[in-house]
């Protein structure tokens, strides 16, 4: 039978939420095709982070020292040999610092399609079709990857309860292929950041800054409507990289993912890097002069005006009580 196998990623023993999304992509895919989803959770102890997954038919484990912590050449070792033995149709993977080390070598190493960025994805005959964000978000492409095939999907794009539905799923546990003892690089150190006193996960409110503000010193004026709406503040990655917030305050796929009750995005594009750390807050306000940027996709309100006009105004508003 045709299945479609999803790639779980685990970090410190737990699933993570894009397992969910990519497990509920799959039962979407595979449903109406009849099709079978399998899950592979690779670590060196899969055991526990294998019993979150219950809505795939079947879910493989593999366990070996070599694969936690994540070590990339580990599991594409480990991805090549899963491919190569039960040769599943499709094989997703998230958008994520993993999955970009892992989908294009998967697709390269079994000789599969990879369609990459992925929003939607759909079954049409002998190819798997999707439509990708690509340019920053800027541009939506059609895709038409023959199958068997790879995906890489955005965070996001899928909502994580279809993927937590309960179910009895089979289970098997897989043997490690030879090629992780022989590997040629090893984690030395794992480095995590500093909180530098403040945890954006835990903020109800944040007010993220992005490059739109242009420089440092203005940065004042979005602090003091922070503080006013007692909301953290945050920074989008320019921001953080040109030094004027510190790494901790950073909002995106390479800084911290939120989830706030509410989300003020100002002079923030809308990147797909930066929408997947905070697409997933409970209320989304965006302010940008571009009323086409990508942020506005995401929002649930929006102004399309310069931040250095409505700041001000806003600040005024929320001091009058
Ligand atoms: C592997 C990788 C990881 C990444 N990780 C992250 C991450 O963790 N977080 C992150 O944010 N990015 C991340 N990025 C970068 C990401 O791709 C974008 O480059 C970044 O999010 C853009 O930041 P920005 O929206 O602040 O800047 P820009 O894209 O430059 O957007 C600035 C916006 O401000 C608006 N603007 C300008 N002036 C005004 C004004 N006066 N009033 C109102 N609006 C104004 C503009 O219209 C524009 O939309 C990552 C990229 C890669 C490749």
């Amino acid at each position: 039978m045709a299945t479609i196998l999803v790639y779980v990623e685990t970090r410190g023993g737990a699933v993570q939420p894009i397992a969910f999304e990519l497990l509920a992509a799959a039962r979407s895919l595979a449903a109406p095709a009849g099709w079978t989803v399998e899950a592979l959770v690779c670590a060196a102890d899969p055991a526990a982070p294998a019993v979150e997954i219950t809505a795939a038919d079947c879910v493989l484990t593999m366990a070996h020292p070599a694969l936690s912590p994540y070590l990339p050449e580990a599991h594409a070792a480990a991805l090549q040999a899963v491919v190569d033995e039960r040769q599943p149709d499709v094989v997703l993977f998230g958008y994520t610092t993993a999955g970009l080390d892992l989908a294009p070598a998967t697709a390269g190493r079994t000789g599969r399609t990879l369609a990459a960025y992925c929003r939607t994805l759909a079954l049409d005959g002998g190819a798997l079709t999707a439509s990708a964000q690509v340019y920053g978000g800027k541009l939506i492409a059609g895709i038409e990857a023959p199958l068997p095939a790879v995906a890489c999907v955005m965070p996001g794009a899928f909502a994580e309860d279809a993927g937590r539905i309960a179910g009895s799923p089979e289970r098997i546990v897989l043997p490690a292929p030879a090629t992780l003892g022989a590997l040629k690089t090893r984690v030395l150190e794992e480095l995590f950041p500093e909180a530098g006193g403040v945890d954006l996960t835990q903020a109800s409110r944040i007010l993220c800054v992005g490059r739109g503000i242009g420089e440092a010193a203005k940065i004042a004026g979005a602090a003091e409507v922070a503080e006013l709406l007692g909301a953290e503040l945050a920074g989008s990655r320019p921001v953080i990289d040109a030094g004027w917030m510190p790494k901790a305050r950073q909002v995106g796929k390479s800084g911290t993912k939120v989830r706030p009750k509410l989300y003020v995005a100002v002079g923030v594009s809308g990147a797909p890097e930066h929408l997947e750390g905070m697409a997933k807050s409970d209320l989304i306000v965006a302010i940008n002069s571009d009323a086409r940027a990508p942020i506005f996709g995401a929002a649930h309100f929006g102004a399309a005006i310069d931040l250095f006009d409505l700041l001000p105004a806003l600040a005024d508003r929320l001091r009058a009580g």
